[in-house]
């Protein structure tokens, strides 16, 4: 069977860690990348489980050693994964999932042109804006510059492998799982 990188990108609220969440329960021989962010942590989010949590410098450092495999500025923030973790997962032979934005999901397709990626939509618009507002974790001001990045990844969604409308939440898990299974099947 074949090993592969599958990433998950999404508008912030579409329901990307909702899905996940319902997939990995079912499907728990896949490993979860952990990125790292100069975000700062939500409540109950914890370090090395949620994100690595980074000072702005300390991130700057990883872009300068060229550690990251992909990285990127999403709604005033840095967000990257770190190669080394990507590489130690494939050596020891685990399908591994990203879930990133879509300028580091196209990065990684540069880079693996083997890597699936999938991208999640919202049923619409006002959907995925009650759904952050909903979530609570953001303030105005990073609500809207989430919808406005929301547009601008829609956009970029247009070369993704698949697309997935997260409507009804089990639907969306049972279609991921059909695509992964067909992908993990194709070798
Ligand atoms: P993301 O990881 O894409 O930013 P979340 O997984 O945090 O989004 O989901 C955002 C909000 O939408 C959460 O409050 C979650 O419970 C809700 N949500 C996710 N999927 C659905 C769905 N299919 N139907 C209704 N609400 C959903
Ligand atoms: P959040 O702050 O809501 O956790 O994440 C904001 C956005 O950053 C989401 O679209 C999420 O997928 C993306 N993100 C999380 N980790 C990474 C990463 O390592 N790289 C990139 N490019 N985006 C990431």
């Amino acid at each position: 069977m074949n090993k592969k990188l599958y990433v998950i990108s999404g508008s912030s609220g579409v329901g990307k860690g909702t899905v996940l969440k319902g997939f990995l329960k079912r499907n728990p021989d896949f490993m979860l990348s952990i990125s790292c962010t100069t975000r700062k942590p939500r409540p109950g989010e914890q370090d090395g489980i949620n994100y690595f949590f980074l000072a702005e410098n300390e991130f700057k450092e990883c872009i300068e050693k060229d550690k990251f495999l992909e990285w990127a500025e999403f709604a005033g923030n840095f967000y990257g994964t770190k190669k080394k973790y990507i590489n130690e997962c494939l050596e020891q032979g685990k399908d591994i999932i990203l879930e990133i934005d879509t300028q580091g999901a196209l990065q990684v397709k540069k880079r693996m042109p083997e890597a699936v990626l999938i991208f999640i939509c919202p049923p619409s618009y006002e959907t995925l804006e009650t759904r952050l507002r909903g979530r609570h974790t953001e303030d105005e001001d990073t609500i809207k510059k989430r919808l406005l990045e929301a547009k601008i990844e829609l956009e970029r969604a247009k070369s993704f492998d698949y697309k997935i409308v997260n409507d009804n939440l089990e639907k969306a898990i049972l279609e991921l799982e059909t695509v992964i299974n067909k992908e993990r099947n194709n070798a």
